[in-house]
């Protein structure tokens, strides 16, 4: 079997590991600053570290599991990263720049089998779930590029919107976030961090009894079933009053605020009447809203929907606000570069057929 990467540990698990193997409580501590603050592409640049455990290191864990494929720098500053898995897997990262900051959109699976009909990455079957150390890395080679420009820049926010669905991936998901989390490495706020989930109701409840601060995102997208079904399949297993009620002991436990997506499909999903019934389905709780609607990118000719037009999503906008819904529009960044999750990777996919 091959060696597993290291960043997939938590602090805690590499503490007993190290523990279990005899190490002075402390290697922790000086280990986890080599990987996250000095940043170290080896384990013999851990200057302070006897030798005999940079071997047990060595010899059970790797710093790099994937290679860079294809980096593409768009005129708005994003970079998308296609990663090569050690499988061959092909998966992508994109960091955006924000007048607040640098922010991460990593993936958690090798493809999604959610299948919304819109999507991409649903269209190419999940093959395998990626372990907590292929996220953590995702965003460790995002940072060690920044490092390399030398201008100082932090990875400063997190978006779980890559392709997959991370609550299918959910012990892999939650390592990852205590690991970005942890003031003893990367130290990325949780209220930097979102992950996005299809809606997966019963881990909506588990995801609310985690001791984690972290933003919680739902891609709604329909505001009644019959449409929902009809776009999102996941919809059948978890209908909208499940999901509702997962919201429901989410802001008891928490008392955060939430976000719905909602993706702008041409008279799909964008007339008036569904506005009116989405402001509806979350007024009781419109204090703890954040409706974020998404214009459709047009992602691949097998996938025939289209983008609102601009004044229709603007009208849409305008009914959640005249009814106290607090919302806003996410225009792209990067559209030079095929950033629209999945997008690069299935072009790639077909180039080089590697799947
Ligand atoms: N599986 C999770 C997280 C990844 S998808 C989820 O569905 O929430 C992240 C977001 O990107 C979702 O809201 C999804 O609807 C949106 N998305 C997918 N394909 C898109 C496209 N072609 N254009 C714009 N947004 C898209
Ligand atoms: Fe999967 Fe999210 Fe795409 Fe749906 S939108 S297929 S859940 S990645």
């Amino acid at each position: 079997m091959s060696k597993s990467s290291i960043y997939g540990l938590t602090y805690e698990q590499l503490t007993e590991w190290l523990l279990e193997r005899g190490e002075k409580r402390f290697r922790a501590d000086q280990v986890w600053n080599w990987l996250y603050k000095k940043r170290i592409s080896d384990f013999n640049e851990m200057g302070n570290v006897n030798k005999e455990t940079i071997k047990l290191l060595e010899d059970n864990f790797v710093l790099h599991t994937m290679g860079e494929e294809v980096k593409q720098e768009s005129k708005d500053g994003t970079i998308k990263f296609l990663f090569k898995l050690e499988d061959g897997n092909l998966i992508e990262t994109v960091l955006m720049r924000f007048h607040y900051g640098l922010s991460v959109c990593v993936t958690t699976q090798v493809g999604c089998n959610i299948g919304c009909t819109f999507c991409a990455s649903g269209l190419l079957r999940k093959s395998r779930d990626l372990s907590s150390g292929e996220i953590v890395e995702q965003i460790m080679n995002v940072q060690k590029h920044l490092d390399t420009r030398g201008d100082d820049e932090r990875v400063s926010h997190i978006v779980v919107m890559g392709i997959g669905e991370p609550f299918d991936n959910f012990e892999n998901l939650m390592d990852f976030l205590y690991v970005v989390n942890d003031d003893r490495g990367l130290n990325i706020g949780a209220r930097h961090i979102t992950v996005s989930t299809s809606g997966l109701a019963h881990k909506i409840y588990e995801f609310a009894d985690k001791d984690i601060q972290v933003n919680l995102a739902i891609s709604l997208h329909a505001p009644n079933n019959e449409l929902r079904t009809s776009i999102m399949k996941i919809n059948k297993a978890f209908p909208i009053e499940k999901l509702m009620k997962a919201v429901d002991y989410y802001l008891e436990k928490k008392n955060r605020r939430i976000t719905y997506e909602y993706i702008m499909l041409r008279d799909v999903n964008d007339h008036k009447e569904e506005a009116i019934q989405l402001a509806n389905l979350i007024k009781d709780h419109r204090h703890l809203a954040y409706v974020n609607l998404i214009p459709y990118n047009t992602v691949d000719e097998h996938i025939d929907y289209q983008r609102s037009q601009s004044e229709t999503i603007q009208t849409f906008f305008e009914t959640l606000k005249e009814r106290g819904i607090n919302c806003g529009v996410r225009w792209e960044n990067g559209a030079d570069i095929d950033a629209a999750c999945g997008q690069l990777r299935s072009k790639q996919i077909k180039k080089t057929k590697v799947v």
